[in-house]
């Protein structure tokens, strides 16, 4: 429960908890630092604080771990694929990739997906629950002391939909660059969604400065649906509307992501489709070779044939780039691991059906 989850506080709630406990103030920011800029899972971690108060603080506000289950390192690039274990059992993955810019880490917002998209393994066994904003940043803390590195980058493009799990994305995100914690800037975070329209509209009220990231993968309606069945509900001029008064409203350019799937979104005729629906657009196009995935019959576009998209995008004035694919020798992608490690064990406590999105 949010109200005793001490690390998806922000600091004056933590200041809240030190006054109803008759502390001193300093104490808040003691308490603070531990769980916010050294991650720590555990109060006996929390060396400054007397033996008394730690027992007294794991009774109330016990603390959600985040603990390494599982940890692949590539031998390709060095991307390191963790799964992580929850304080409930549950596991969640995330992917740290190593740039010239720095390390970037792949989160994940939710214990599998509802969403259904075919070419994704985190939805095959829907959605378990969402994460508290503690455990979104308990993935940051936990590959940050397993490296001993500091992660400047962070994208929210691993298992579950973050605007399917709203205000604790939403807290997740000010949390991370709160300065007195993690001190992230907002600028290097992105999020990545399926395209949940209103949400995208409640994220401009939000005023964040992160980039947003639109899992389009198709140029029309007929193709997105048979592959994202969110587009049953959110068709794709809706979202390109969205995506233009975001970009209106923000100034902030959209990221565009494009999964090429053999012989079934790659082909000519979709790129020139795609490049008209984009046109003017303040956006750029990622195309990623999509993830062949045991339990989908896809496979991923040739290299000629993503060249041959890109350049035909680029030449209808639609910046586009080909994503470079990491890891490729450890299941980096999102919810292949999870699937092999708890395959017949997934929980399903509090999973809506995808027809009440
Ligand atoms: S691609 Fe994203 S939104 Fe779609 S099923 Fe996978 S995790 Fe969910």
């Amino acid at each position: 429960m949010r109200e005793f989850d001490i690390k998806s506080m922000i600091f004056t709630e933590v200041e809240d908890v030190v006054s109803s406990m008759g502390l001193p103030r300093f104490r808040a920011k003691q308490i603070f630092d531990w769980l916010q800029i050294y991650g720590v899972m555990s109060y006996d971690e929390m060396t400054n604080l007397p033996k008394s108060l730690r027992e007294k603080l794991a009774e109330k506000y016990p603390i959600n771990s985040c603990e390494i289950e599982l940890k692949q390192v590539s031998n390709l690039d060095e991307t390191v694929k963790y799964l992580f274990r929850l304080s409930d059992g549950n596991f969640v993955e995330s992917v740290l990739m190593k740039y010239k810019y720095g390390y970037t880490l792949c989160v994940s917002s939710q214990v599998g997906c509802k969403m259904g998209c075919v070419f994704c393994a985190s939805t095959k066994s829907g959605c378990v629950r969402s994460l508290m904003p503690s455990e979104i940043l308990g993935q940051i803390h936990a590959a940050q002391r397993d490296m001993n590195i500091r992660i400047s980058h962070v994208v929210m493009m691993g298992m579950g939909e973050p605007l399917d799990n709203y205000e604790n994305t939403i807290r997740f995100l000010r949390l991370a660059g709160e300065e007195k914690g993690l001190n992230l800037s907002l600028r290097n975070i992105s999020l990545s969604t399926c395209g949940i329209v209103p949400r995208i509209y409640d994220l401009i009220d939000e005023k964040l400065p992160i980039t947003l990231s639109v899992s389009l993968h198709a140029p029309d309606d007929k193709m997105r649906s048979e592959v994202m069945p969110i587009n049953k509900k959110y068709p794709i001029n809706e979202l390109i509307k969205a995506c233009k008064d975001y970009t209106k409203e923000t100034s902030r350019r959209i990221s565009f992501e494009y999964a090429m799937i053999k012989d079934v979104n790659d082909t000519d005729e979709c790129a020139l489709k795609l490049a008209g629906l984009l046109r003017g657009m303040l956006c750029h196009v990622n195309l990623i070779p999509a993830n062949e995935i045991n339990e989908s019959e896809h496979k991923r576009s040739t290299n000629d044939r993503l060249q041959r998209f890109m350049k035909i995008l680029n030449s209808k004035g639609v910046n586009t780039t080909v994503r470079r694919s990491l890891g490729s020798d450890i299941d980096a992608s999102c919810g292949q691991l999870r699937s092999k490690h708890v395959r017949n064990s997934v929980r399903r406590d509090d999973c809506e059906n995808f027809s009440k999105v």
